[in-house]
């Protein structure tokens, strides 16, 4: 056991020291959306280029912790070049593994600001799913979940990107 976490601290700390598409890109043509972690201080800024329906090209900024970085690394590395749809998929998997199955974090005052209730797929489907996409590294961070505080470290890059997706696929509203 304790092998597999050593891994898993190599592969956080890989992306942590050498993140994936690490910058910023221009706004127009890309969305910049803003995340926050006030438990941790963790900034992620994700930067979105969408075309047509395929998300083309992401770049992230920000600082904060190594889970919240790493994510972030991940999730860039996991979600560019493909279409919208795969990258919501991607989204829902993530955060359904990192859902604490049979476990109560009512002790956390946070809980409930955000749709995680909703998030009931099945965690050993989604892992599944994650690493079917070649993308068994986000395993690396499911050890997070033994430590319910920095879950949201982990699933911060993730909201983001959900909300940078929302919002470039919103009709644009006045006002
Ligand atoms: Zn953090």
């Amino acid at each position: 056991m304790s092998g597999l976490e050593d891994l898993y601290r190599e592969i956080i700390l890989d992306h942590y020291r050498s993140p994936r598409n690490r910058g910023e890109l221009p706004v127009p043509p890309a969305h910049r959306s803003e995340g926050f972690n006030p438990l941790c201080g963790d900034e992620v800024v994700v930067y979105v280029i969408v075309d047509g329906d395929k998300v083309s090209d992401v770049k992230i900024s920000g600082q904060g912790c190594s889970i919240s970085q790493s994510s972030a690394s991940m999730m860039s590395a996991a979600v560019k070049g493909r279409s919208i749809a795969e990258a919501r998929q991607l989204i829902t998997a993530f955060k359904a593994t990192m859902s604490v199955h049979g476990q109560s974090i009512g002790s956390d005052p946070v809980v409930g600001t955000d749709a995680d209730e909703e998030e009931d797929a099945d965690a050993a489907g989604a892992s599944q799913l994650l690493e079917s996409g070649g993308l068994g590294e986000l395993a690396a961070l499911q050890g997070v979940v033994k430590f319910p505080v920095r879950i949201k470290c982990a699933t911060l890059s993730w909201n983001t990107l959900a909300q940078a997706l929302d919002e470039v696929s919103a009709p644009k509203r006045l006002g």
